[in-house]
């Protein structure tokens, strides 16, 4: 963009009063920005990652560029991009090495390694965009060659073949299992980075790698340390070189079509979300800046490894699961026979228990495309035998999105019990959904029940603040309305004096 300023300036009628960093398609303001031109030093390796946000992929990458450029010649440098969810939203880290200082504090855009630490952003995001022909590839997956052709769409297969990419894939997520790590799959990632990029030796790079765990988590206990140690230790055999089919090349795309939904979440929220904001001209906007609500519905991110399943049989029908779930994405269904025509054969009910319940089916219908893997339904779940299990997202999507899909159209019913008890609560629409909260969230329970209580006419004044990022950022919304169209009216004041704001 600033060589588009010095070339403007150079121009023969240079533009005045001019625009760069946005499309202004309606006073045409903007500078043309050329491609392809890469101002870093010849020689720079630049690195990009993408990562999950409080998958560690981050404090890894920093630790990286402090080994290389602490144990090497080279010079090293790290640019971070975030989007505003943090736990659960989307990072990518732009590393550069090099032989001399490097002063590109901007987005790499030809990389001559990827790494992609959750599978499924191949088919969310365009991870491969810009990266340089022979260049490496790193995936984060389950997946065997025969499935990753049901998986890695089409699009993204044929750039591996057409740009001859070495690519790896690794289980990181079974090896940090079965360490004990949970979903921290750092360390594992970091060593295959290592191991590919080839800046260091890669056994010295691996011992530089375990001397930085024990300074870095020596303070949490002997316990961490050796757990991430094994985890390394237990990378390299495990990472495979895919040897690419042959048919990939002619591989066609496989996305999935998306279900419209309105004019501002097709053209303009799910743009932003795949990170095609920047590539948005002006008109798409409207002029007042208004951004719709109740748009989080659409976002669908699938972030969680393992989301509930419900065991129809152990319930006792409390609803404390969906009571503590911070985001909204397992819920009560009641339903009369009727309701239940032309439901999914997966679509499981039982007879409501107790008085009130006589004339109804039962059942706890999970989304799991909007959970978040916390798991604080199935810790709460009071029954003998548990009646939420964790299970992997990809054993459960196929059936549950669409039974999801069904439940909406069963009404709540929110005349059967009392609206203030933890049961009866549960019977009314939370209208917070789906919070893009950290997983397990303490804050949003609360918020999501008080709109159960009260949301028809709740009124919040939001000062800035984790509240204001999980209820309000752009592009996405979770605040919405009930089938009566009612819900809270929010608004939020950009400093900490939410009191005046709310008298105001
Ligand atoms: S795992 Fe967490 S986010 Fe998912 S349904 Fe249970 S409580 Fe909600
Ligand atoms: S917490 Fe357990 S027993 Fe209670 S409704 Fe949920 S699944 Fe059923």
């Amino acid at each position: 963009m600033i060589k588009a300023v010095y070339d403007n300036m150079k121009s023969f009628q240079p533009k005045n009063h001019f625009t760069v960093g946005i499309i202004d398609d309606v006073t045409h303001t903007s500078l043309e920005v050329k491609t392809g031109f890469h101002p870093a030093p010849a020689g720079t390796i630049a690195a990009k990652f993408w990562g999950l946000g409080a998958d560690g992929t981050v404090g890894a990458n920093q630790s990286a560029i402090a080994i290389i450029g602490d144990n090497t010649d080279k010079y090293a440098q790290g640019y971070f991009a975030y989007d505003s969810k943090k736990s659960g939203g989307l990072t990518v880290s732009h590393l550069r090495f090099g032989d001399v200082p490097i002063k590109s504090t901007y987005q790499i855009d030809n990389s001559d390694f990827v790494a992609c630490h959750k599978s499924n952003y191949v088919e969310i995001y365009d991870v491969l965009k810009g990266i340089k022909e022979g260049g490496t590839f790193l995936l984060n997956s389950p997946w065997s060659v025969k499935e990753m052709e049901k998986f890695i769409p089409g699009r993204v297969r044929k750039t591996i073949v057409d740009k001859k990419l070495k690519f790896y894939n690794i289980d990181a997520v079974k090896i940090a299992t079965q360490a004990g790590l949970g979903g921290r799959i750092n360390m594992i990632m970091q060593t295959c980075f290592f191991k590919l990029a080839n800046v260091l030796p890669v056994d010295k790079a691996i011992g530089l790698l375990k001397d930085d765990i024990k300074v870095m988590f020596g303070k949490k206990g002997e316990k961490v340390v050796s757990m991430n140690i094994e985890a390394v230790d237990k990378t390299l055999n495990n990472l495979i070189e895919i040897k690419v089919p042959k048919s990939w090349k002619d591989a066609v795309s496989t996305e999935k079509t998306v279900e419209k939904a309105t004019p501002f979440v097709d053209q303009v929220m799910r743009k932003i979300n795949t990170q095609g904001g920047d590539d948005l001209p002006v008109s798409v906007f409207t002029p007042d800046g208004v951004f719709e609500q109740g748009t989080a519905q659409y976002e669908k991110r699938g972030v969680a490894i393992d989301v509930p399943e419900w065991i129809p049989e152990n319930c006792i029908q409390c609803n404390q699961c969906a009571f503590v779930c911070p985001h909204a994405a397992i819920i009560p269904i009641v339903a009369t026979a009727k309701e239940l025509k032309g439901a999914p054969k997966t679509f499981v009910t039982v007879d409501g228990k107790g008085k009130d319940m006589e004339a109804y089916k039962f059942r706890i219908q999970v989304n799991p495309l909007d959970c978040q893997g916390c798991g604080n339904c199935a810790d709460i779940c009071p029954a003998k035998v548990p009646a939420l299990v964790m299970k992997s997202l990809a054993s459960q999507v196929e059936g549950q999105v669409e039974n999801h899909k069904f439940s909406k159209t069963i009404p709540f019913k929110t005349d059967i019990m009392k609206r203030d008890t933890v049961k009866g609560s549960q019977m009314f629409q939370p209208l917070l959904e789906f919070s893009g909260a950290c997983a397990g969230c303490g804050e949003t329970p609360y918020v999501k029940l008080l709109t159960q209580l009260f949301g028809e006419r709740m009124t919040i004044a939001n000062a800035t603040g984790c509240s204001s990022i999980w209820g309000g950022s752009a592009p996405a919304t979770p605040y919405c309305t009930n089938a009566d169209g009612d819900g809270p009216a929010w608004a939020s004041s950009l400093f900490e004096d939410a009191a005046e704001f709310a008298t105001a």
